[in-house]
């Protein structure tokens, strides 16, 4: 199949080079050089822009960095220059309301499109075992799946247009507040007198059991290898939380729910990145507490 690649970064270089992988021929194109000439060495065919590179494709996947630029390059370079018999798959984490914004264009124009955010970093994008959530008819649904599944381990139908976005910033709104109380709890046990790896042996099978506690631990050396044993580098970095959690405060705005925990979980990631730790990982914020 012939598919267009948009986005080839930390995220979108290793998506496109697993889609060569399962035999696709891959139209890629990025701003950058660098990223385009990494795209070439994992055997995509690179252009010099996006209308060259979807130009005869039959699907267009894009991984981009937020909802202003997926709506640019949708709307000056994508619908109306891709043929409409083409696929549209925006894996992107954007807010919901751009992303029902440029499938509603998309639709109107004559195409399937479907939203297709991720979960799993760098490594899971590489390995071909990311998690996909998706929005978007019951058709395009259809047509998204095999793609989406060479590119990972699981692809989930949530609903119609933006629901893949919902998806993803109502499970990272969890994942936020759920990393700060269990940071809390392993310091307020440190001061109680408690040792680290008894209080993850009682309460990780105990009612407190969180994900960021069993399969994300962040104090060094207790539980599973995580970001912490390496100095909080790697990972999933706090200004990608903070990210989703800023699109999670906007969506909770515009649909009118209540989110005093996940307010809270925004505003000590926010000041935890504007303290300089946007580029460390997520869990690193166990060092204000
Ligand atoms: P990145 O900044 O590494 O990559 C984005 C790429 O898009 C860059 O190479 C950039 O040059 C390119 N780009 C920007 N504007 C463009 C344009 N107009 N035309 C063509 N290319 C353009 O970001 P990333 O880490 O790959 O993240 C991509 C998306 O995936 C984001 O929406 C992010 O929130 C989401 N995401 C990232 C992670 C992660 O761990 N990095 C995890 C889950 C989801």
């Amino acid at each position: 199949m012939k598919i267009a690649f948009i986005g080839l970064g930390n995220m979108g270089g290793g998506m496109a080079a697993n889609l060569v992988k399962a035999g696709h021929e891959v139209r890629a194109f990025d701003l950058s050089d660098e990223a385009a000439s990494r795209a070439r060495d994992n055997g995509a065919q690179t252009f010099g822009s996006v209308r060259e590179a979807v130009d005869g494709a039959e699907a267009v996947v894009t991984m981009l960095p937020n909802g202003a630029i997926v709506k640019q390059v949708y709307s000056a370079d994508v619908i109306g220059h891709a043929p409409t018999t083409a696929l549209l798959l925006d894996c992107s984490t954007i807010d919901v309301a751009s992303a029902r914004e440029v499938a509603a264009a998309a639709t109107a124009a004559g195409y399937d499109m479907v939203d297709a955010p991720v979960s799993g970093g760098i490594a899971a994008a590489n390995g071909g075992t990311l998690t996909f959530m998706v929005g978007g008819t019951d058709p395009a649904f259809a047509r998204a799946e095999p793609i989406l599944a060479r590119m990972g381990k699981a692809v989930i139908h949530a609903g119609q247009a933006g629901s893949g976005q919902a998806a993803k910033i109502c499970n990272n709104m969890i994942l936020g507040a759920t990393m700060i109380a269990t940071c809390e709890a392993f310091a307020m046990a440190n001061k109680l007198g408690l040792d680290g790896q008894t209080f993850f042996d009682i309460a990780s099978k105990a009612s407190g059991q969180t994900w960021s506690m069993t399969s994300y631990c962040p104090v060094p050396g207790v539980g599973p290898t995580t970001p912490a044993d390496n100095g909080y580098q790697g990972g999933f970095a706090t200004a990608l939380m903070l990210k989703d959690l800023k699109l999670a405060m906007a969506a909770a705005k515009d649909a009118g729910a209540q989110v005093p925990m996940g307010q809270r979980a925004a505003e000590l990631y926010d000041a935890f990145d504007k303290a300089g730790n946007g580029g460390l990982d997520f869990s690193a914020i166990i060092k204000t507490l």
